[in-house]
């Protein structure tokens, strides 16, 4: 190339660059596909509702190519009289008339004489088309809601499940979109959703112990304001039968000291318990504190992570407590753990 000069194009004139752009994408255009093209829908009622008739990209640029090959070189004279003659005898063919759309609905094979209107999807490679029922916006909700919500049908499991489910009778523009959503709003699943790993220990609400050091409660509370003799943290130890609390002030929450402070502060002076609970937090969930309850003979459980209110009792004495202790530090010095 030999470039004598350089002209600068303002962008609103400069349509080249943006129509070699957008070329390249409707190669993948979803609305290309035939399962995401026309959707239409009939109403009950006489009035009728056109949702969507859409022109997908390389169909318009089709036809854009085809009037300027057309048009341009005058040599092709025969094509432009075609173009003429296609002008004045089909002009009523390219004009699309809506007036027909409720006489071709009836005769078409998706919508049934009862005016319900079906999906047909044709399998990968079958040739039978399976027929779904075509699902209103307005229904979706309370379709969902019967599949997830329904411990006889769905019982709140995940979204791939419940789109198997649905998927087999039904459709709807969107339907995953609508599935995830449905799901993210649902408070049930949002308090109880694990992770897929396998949970240790027992998951549900612990049954109140018959007596005392039977069940005990094992907590963080802190960070705090740092003491004079470095503590930052509070360990709370309750028992569930008697509400018995032991808090003990501690330099850190790291496992060694965790064990110690079990061991010296509790163990020794109150007798071993049957079983500890605790959540699945660094400071309790580590090989030391495993090793400890195998050693003294307790048994250690986890509540789940979005399951505090198993470990019930501690979490209600930490919510006073961390406020009692909020208003020593704030009244005067850092010295809470005198
Ligand atoms: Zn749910």
């Amino acid at each position: 190339f030999n470039i004598k000069e350089i002209i600068h194009v303002k962008g609103k004139y400069n349509c080249l660059p943006d129509y070699l752009s957008r070329n390249t994408i409707a190669v993948d255009d979803e609305l290309a596909h035939h399962e995401y093209g026309l959707n239409f829908k009939k109403d009950n009622s006489s009035s009728i509702q056109l949702l969507g008739a859409v022109v997908t990209r390389s169909k318009s640029k089709a036809t854009t190519q085809h009037i300027t090959t057309n048009s341009s070189p005058p040599q092709h004279d025969t094509s432009i009289t075609r173009l003429n003659d296609f002008n004045r005898s089909n002009l009523n063919e390219i004009v699309f008339d809506i007036t027909k759309l409720k006489e071709h609905q009836l005769n078409d094979k998706q919508i049934q004489k009862d005016g319900t209107l079906y999906k047909l999807i044709s399998a990968p490679h079958g040739k039978t088309k399976r027929k779904l029922f075509y699902i209103s916006s307005s229904m979706i909700k309370s379709l969902i809601t019967s599949y997830h919500d329904n411990p006889l049908i769905g019982g709140h499991f995940a979204v791939r499940r419940i789109l198997e489910k649905l998927k087999q009778q039904y459709w709807w523009p969107e339907m995953k979109e609508s599935v995830i959503d449905h799901i993210k709003s649902c408070i049930h699943c949002q308090a109880y959703n694990v992770t897929q790993q396998k949970s240790p220990g027992f998951l549900h609400p612990t049954p109140p112990p018959d007596g005392p050091n039977q069940l005990l409660g094992m907590d963080f509370c802190g960070p705090f304001s740092i003491t004079p003799q470095e503590n930052r943290y509070v360990l709370c130890l309750t028992d569930y039968f008697t509400k018995f609390i032991v808090a003990v002030a501690l330099p850190t929450c790291s496992a060694g000291v965790t064990a110690e402070a079990i061991f010296k502060n509790y163990i020794c002076l109150f007798g071993v318990p049957k079983t500890i609970i605790s959540d699945q937090g660094t400071s309790f969930k580590n090989n030391l504190i495993h090793s400890l309850s195998k050693l003294i003979g307790y048994h250690h459980i986890f509540c789940t992570p979005y399951g505090p209110q198993s470990n019930g009792a501690v979490e209600r004495f930490n919510g006073t407590f961390v406020t009692q202790l909020a208003k020593l530090t704030n009244e005067e010095t850092n010295n809470w753990d005198e």
